[in-house]
């Protein structure tokens, strides 16, 4: 990373996030065995959510971000950002995500209702964006819900590659075989 964007980093990053759960291990948000942290708060309020109790930004505990990058680093597995939405308020993920990926092999899937488009045009979020490997876009709508789907409850989200994405300025989904 450049001085420059280092220093920008450090302007918008955050020293904690509100954590309402932190699974170890899991193979269901993404691929392999990955630490899943769940963040509070969520305006999209999707119905048929699985997780409404994400919604409030003032559920679960504040965890200092050197924490959370202390348990990743211990679990020593992939990450996923989810909730809630990360993206509500990216702050706290964005210094997570340079440690991360600064001082670790480690890479990040972040789970968001926001559309991979509209992340694009808020400049914090798209500094999240530009963090992560994988994004999962879009809200949960129940009528596209398709159990067959992986990683993704509903049709309309779409797990997309981002540096491929950022690099062609268009949307590239990301294989699940490679
Ligand atoms: S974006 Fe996800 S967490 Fe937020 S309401 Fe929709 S399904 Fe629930």
């Amino acid at each position: 990373m450049t001085g420059s964007y280092t220093n920008k980093l450090a302007e918008c990053a955050s020293n904690s996030i509100r954590i309402l759960d932190i699974k170890y291990g899991t193979s269901v948000d993404g691929t392999g065995l990955r630490t899943s942290l769940y963040c509070a708060g969520c305006e999209h309020h999707c119905s048929g959510c699985h997780n409404p109790q994400s919604w409030s930004e003032n559920a679960g505990e504040s965890l200092a971000v050197e924490e959370l990058f202390k348990l990743i680093v211990d679990a020593d597995m992939n990450v996923t950002f989810t909730g809630g939405d990360p993206m509500l308020h990216p702050e706290g993920f964005i210094e997570l995500a340079s440690m991360i990926k600064s001082r670790t092999n480690k890479n990040i899937w972040c789970y968001t209702g926001y559309k991979f488009e509209e992340l694009l045009l808020h400049p914090q979020r798209r500094m999240l964006v530009e963090l992560c490997d994988v994004i999962v876009d879009g809200r949960y709508e129940e009528d596209k819900r398709d159990l067959s789907l992986h990683f993704r409850g509903s049709a309309n989200q779409r797990i997309i590659d981002v540096k491929e994405s950022l690099e062609k300025k268009d949307i590239c989904l990301y294989s699940l075989f490679k």
